[in-house]
């Protein structure tokens, strides 16, 4: 009874339990239906068993020996003479899995994958290769949807650059309704006409898909994506701020080499800076000594003689003695500068250099000829400590600069970008700073910035009804680099004005497209359309009713919002991680 419930004319009549559990089963009914004209018949013909794997019982295989009967159809028309009973809710005909058996294969192919399912199943006792749980996943009937009314387009790539494909989501309901091997106009013009309810489509801002809809779907509002209009922007606006940041730093290049002029040739040479990395090199040699120093005293204090401390840390025992005679950390400063071949030639070559040989070459020929017995490399490095200018990664930290360097000019264009982006509000203190100065910085950019913010403000609280002021205020700034975006604009600007007003974007899709890509992914490259399809827009169960129930809810709360008559609290998904 337990093991088969809606069986009731399925009689056990033995079972073997070892290293496997068998089941010895047999139809008690007196009767069976011809499947091909439905008369019942009682004649028997023969017997015959069949063997079924089924669902593993307490980690072990189950087999059933089903005894089955072969009738004679009585009916004399019927083209059957002779048929087997059926088990319609066991097995399928000619089957060698009970139907729970392949619904969990399949539901194992679906989630994660043929090879995988296979050896997922293994482990746990179910009986099917990656070839069975393939063949049954693409036996699987597509999951029914019901008409769409409100969907969004995304396209995905089957391989970067070159292949492509268009996921279809019902924003309503939040999930894939269908995917298409590319994304041309008749592809998805096609698709569109097959469903007539559909009254509005999000989409991104290609012409491809804009002309698809108009032929495909007439009917239905446009709804340009805010994600993709961000996107757009930020992408122009980075052009922009491109070349501000190359101004500036064009500027302050002029300002230095001014400032450089000035000072002239009456410094003297200059001593290379000590880097950051020495500085630590250093800190850390004198840590170290400080610490063994202590170790030193301390071994002392506890009566140890120098002989049993030099031999503990594996120094000599005069270093000991000589530490602990002068009783204090035994080293301190930096490193005193070795005398260097160089030195006694040094003044020779600052006034050669000043006369204006700056030729490498030529003064090691001289410097030779005077004596110098050292190394090319050590009169080179020499040489670079007298000319700064040519030097910019050594003077860049040099402590010397009384100037402080304009944190502006180590910014990317992308990374000025993404602070015009997000909101102010999320940015840290010294990236407010650094915003603040870039507003400053130039007129150019105080405009860039509140062009930008005024978009925002549209995309964040839906306010499209200010499109055409602002676009009247970025024809009026004369901004090169937001020309392009606007001309987007005006062509598509229907279907922007929605993207700006209505709720609906392509913000789900992307969670979508980012799980097909996983999915793809995990099939190693052998995805075949069909079986990537169906693993897409396999939905499990409780995962609908998960979000049949959020849907639920989210639909008392418009009902609220709309009482109240507000509709600038829906979130925007999409945007929320630019914007
Ligand atoms: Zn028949």
């Amino acid at each position: 009874m337990i093991l088969f419930p809606d069986l009731p004319d399925l009689l056990i009549e033995h079972v073997d339990i070892a290293d496997e559990i068998t089941l010895m089963l047999r139809t008690t009914s007196p009767t069976s239906s011809c499947p091909t004209c439905g008369t019942s018949s009682t004649q028997v013909q023969s017997r015959y068993r069949r063997t079924l794997h089924d669902l593993p019982s307490a980690g072990r295989p189950v087999h059933l020996i089903v005894h089955l009967r072969r009738f004679f159809c009585k009916k004399s028309t019927c083209a059957q003479k002779v048929f087997v009973e059926r088990l319609p809710e066991l097995c399928r005909p000619h089957a060698h899995r009970t139907i729970r058996l392949q619904e969990a294969l399949c539901l194992l192919g679906l989630r994660v994958g043929g090879q995988a399912g296979a050896d997922v199943g293994s482990e746990m006792g179910l009986s099917g290769s990656r070839d069975t749980i393939l063949r049954l996943v693409r036996r699987s009937g597509q999951p029914a949807t019901s008409e769409p009314r409100v969907i969004g387009l995304d396209d995905w790539a089957y391989k970067r650059r070159l292949r492509y494909g268009t996921l279809i989501c019902d924003l309503e309901r939040n999930h894939p309704i269908d995917l298409l091997a590319d994304r041309k106009v008749s592809t998805v013009e096609a698709w569109l006409k097959k469903h007539p309810s559909i009254d509005i489509v999000s989409r991104d801002g290609s012409s491809e898909y804009a002309s698809a809809i108009s032929k495909g779907a007439p009917q239905a509002r446009q709804v340009s994506d805010r994600w993709h209009l961000v996107k757009n922007l930020a992408e122009c606006v980075s052009v922009q701020l491109a070349e501000s940041l190359a101004q500036l730093r064009r500027a302050e290049q002029m300002r230095t080499r001014s400032e450089t002029k000035e000072k002239g040739h009456t410094s003297e040479e200059r001593h290379p800076a000590r880097t950051r990395a020495v500085q630590h090199a250093q800190l850390a040699r004198q840590a170290e000594r400080t610490a063994r120093y202590e170790h030193i005293v301390a071994l002392q204090k506890q009566g140890m003689q120098s002989a049993e401390i030099a031999l503990h840390l594996g120094v000599t025992q005069r270093t000991i003695q000589r530490w602990i005679v002068t009783g204090t950390i035994p080293y301190s400063g930096p490193r005193k500068q070795r005398p260097r071949l160089i030195d006694p030639y040094k003044t020779y070559l600052l006034k050669r250099w000043h006369q204006g040989c700056r030729k490498g070459a030529q003064l090691e020929r001289e410097v030779r000829a005077r004596g110098y017995k050292g190394s090319g490399r050590a009169l080179y490095r020499y040489l670079e400590t007298l000319e700064p200018t040519r030097l910019p990664a050594r003077s860049r930290g040099s402590p010397s600069t009384e100037h402080q360097p304009n944190p502006l000019l180590a910014l990317s264009a992308q990374q000025a970008t993404w602070l015009f982006f997000r909101k102010e509000e999320v940015l840290k203190a010294e990236e407010q700073e650094t915003l603040r100065q870039m507003r400053q910085a130039s007129p150019h950019v105080e405009t860039t910035y509140q062009l930008v913010n005024a978009f925002l403000r549209m995309v964040r609280e839906r306010t499209g009804e200010q499109l055409d002021d602002w676009l009247e205020a970025v024809q009026a700034s004369h901004l090169e680099a937001f020309q392009t975006f606007v001309a987007g604009v005006q062509r598509d600007k229907d279907a922007v004005l929605a993207g700006l007003t209505l709720p609906w974007s392509n913000g789900p899709l992307e969670g979508h497209v980012n799980r097909l890509k996983l999915i793809k992914r995990s099939m190693y490259g052998r995805a075949e359309f069909d079986l990537l399809k169906r693993r897409v827009l396999h939905q499990s169960k409780r995962n609908q009713e998960r979000k049949d129930k959020y849907k639920h809810y989210q639909g008392q709360q418009a009902n609220r919002l709309l009482k109240n008559g507000t509709n600038s609290q829906h979130t925007i998904t999409g945007i929320s991680r630019v914007a």
